[in-house]
């Protein structure tokens, strides 16, 4: 399969199985989304796939390669990318660079080569301006591309983070809660934009509380509680699941 498997991943944090025998296929074309209650284990999915934390056992594949032991430059090289739960942007610089640094850690020139400013590290900067605008556009922010990210509104912020996330032309895209704290109106906008990135063929792993939201825009859910998957299924089946109803979702969504 093309895209992420996650085979019996566990992480464990002295005696707390934080991720606990986890698996799951995250395909390219797809949204996959992860949910379920605070301390569930979710993050630290994300951070054990993009090499931020060491497995404790387990494997994941990216196209059927084992990344597991790779570290995060590495990893994020090799096309998978992600946002944080918070926002971690350069304030004082422009929203333009700040999406142009996405594209450090996949430079082909060499850093001596762009610090003689020679003609091919020239040409690979302009080029990546030209890429950073192209995505600033796809998430109709042009108008705010030269202003401090800083300056920008929460949700405006958290947008460059995924400009920037793009920039590594990522395989996989891993989203850790990226809509939390915006308005009904930026949500929609998201969820188009998540769903064309999808149809690009990145396969995107979504983790979020907002439950009308993963509802609407999943391909598939997973649903996770004290490190153990309860549920996986279309977002029609997990709704209606009583396990998941008691550990997250009350009876609101049934
Ligand atoms: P979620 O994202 O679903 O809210 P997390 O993955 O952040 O949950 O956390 C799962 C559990 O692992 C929590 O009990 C949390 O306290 C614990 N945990 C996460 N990261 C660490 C860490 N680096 N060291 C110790 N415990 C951690
Ligand atoms: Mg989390």
């Amino acid at each position: 399969m093309s895209g992420l498997v996650l085979e019996k991943i566990s992480r464990h944090f002295g005696g707390l199985k934080a991720v606990d025998g986890v698996s799951l296929s995250i395909p390219s074309g797809r949204i996959t989304s992860l949910i379920g209650p605070n301390g569930a284990g979710k993050s630290t999915v994300v951070n054990l796939v993009c090499g931020l934390l060491r497995l404790s056992e387990g494997r994941v594949l990216l196209d059927g390669r084992d990344i597991g032991s790779a570290e995060a430059p590495e990893i994020a090289r090799g096309g998978i990318a992600r946002t944080f739960q918070t926002v971690r942007l350069v304030k004082d610089a422009s929203v333009l660079d700040n999406v142009a640094a996405g594209f450090l850690g996949r430079r082909r020139t060499s850093l001596a080569a762009q610090l003689l400013a020679l003609p091919a590290a020239r040409a690979e900067l302009r080029d990546e301006r030209a890429q950073a605008a192209a995505i600033i556009a796809r998430f109709g922010m042009s108008a705010l591309a030269q202003a401090p990210a800083g300056s920008l509104s929460y949700g405006h912020q958290r947008r460059v983070e995924m400009m920037r996330a793009l920039a590594l032309a990522p395989r996989v895209l891993l989203l850790d809660e990226p809509v939390a704290g915006m308005n009904d109106g930026e949500i929609v906008d998201l969820g188009r934009i998540f769903r064309e990135l999808a149809d690009d063929g990145i396969a995107i792993l979504l983790i979020e509380h907002n439950m009308r939201f993963v509802l609407s825009i999943s391909d598939e859910v997973h649903v996770l509680d004290s490190g153990r998957l309860i549920a996986s299924g279309s977002p029609g089946t997990v709704r209606r699941d009583p396990a998941v109803i008691k550990a997250y979702l009350g009876d609101d969504y049934a």
